[in-house]
């Protein structure tokens, strides 16, 4: 049986050095765009159609009155249910039985139902381009299908990024927090979140502890998969409905743009 691929982020493991940021970008063919450093030292402060995979920088008091730093990569968690595919009316966004969950130009009618039912804020849309579509993370679908791993796997100085089948990457989770108890906050992100994740995370400190979730990193959704809601709404609305509304969501977005960009850059750092 195929199992399904998931990317174990070990993020006591990560020094910031951004060669993930890099290989992702390499790989991808994606833009260099001028950016600024938050307060937290992040660069990018966002997630963009031409910025995949940022590394999140934090540092944080500890009891003994020392500082430690913590790097965090922010990227699609690839749901096991994807909220973004439940929503597409034309079936753009597909969750693949290997684990990523991939998109396909062809088929997009650049509605952004996917923008807005995303619970982790990921799909981004190319507003500079003449014919914008839907950008994000694709967990290299493409090398996986050569029996490669993903770009930025293969990239990482330190192991941060461990690539495999996901229940075999959930047991070494386990028996990292179990030998080292005092290294790792007790929980593995993703593993249930929003019906579970092919993209998980172990950290040192809770996500809350470390600012996360004023940045994406959800952890109200419970066990409950993002895509029932989905189907739910999409269900009740015709085809035709969704197309026009889309076409003004569309609008209403355009408008918004300069000020959503702005609001990005405060939440995100
Ligand atoms: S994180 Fe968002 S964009 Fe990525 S698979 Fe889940 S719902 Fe889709
Ligand atoms: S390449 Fe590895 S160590 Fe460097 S920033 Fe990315 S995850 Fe961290």
């Amino acid at each position: 049986m195929l199992m399904s691929k998931a990317v174990l982020i070990d993020t006591t493991k990560c020094i910031g050095c951004r060669a993930c940021q890099v290989a992702c970008k390499s790989w991808n063919d994606l833009k260099g765009e001028r950016t600024v450093f938050s307060e937290t030292w992040s660069n990018p402060r966002f997630l963009s159609s031409n910025e995949y995979n940022r590394i999140i920088f934090r540092e944080i008091d500890r009891p003994d009155g020392q500082v430690s730093w913590h790097f965090i990569s922010r990227r699609c968690m690839h749901c096991n249910d994807p909220a973004c595919a439940s929503v597409c009316p034309v079936g753009a966004l597909e969750k693949m039985k290997e684990g990523p969950v991939v998109y396909d130009d062809g088929k997009c009618i650049g509605c952004r139902y996917c923008m807005m039912a995303c619970p982790f804020q990921i799909p981004k849309f190319e507003w500079g381009s003449a014919v914008p579509l839907i950008r994000k993370c694709t967990f290299c679908a493409e090398r996986q299908a050569l029996g490669l791993a993903p770009s930025c796997v293969t990239t990482c100085p330190t192991g941060t990024l461990l690539f495999g089948e996901r229940p075999q990457l959930l047991k070494e989770a386990y028996r990292r927090i179990g030998s080292e108890p005092k290294k790792y906050y007790p929980q593995v992100y993703g593993e249930k979140t929003a019906g579970g994740t092919s993209t998980l995370y172990l950290t040192a400190v809770s996500l809350e502890d470390l600012g996360l979730t004023r940045v994406g990193f959800r952890t109200d959704l419970g066990d409950v998969p993002q895509g029932i809601y989905g189907r739910a709404w999409m269900s009740k609305v015709p085809f035709v409905a969704v197309a026009v509304g889309g076409l003004c969501v569309g609008l209403h977005y355009l408008h918004k743009r300069r000020a959503e960009i702005k609001a990005e850059e405060r939440k995100e750092g």
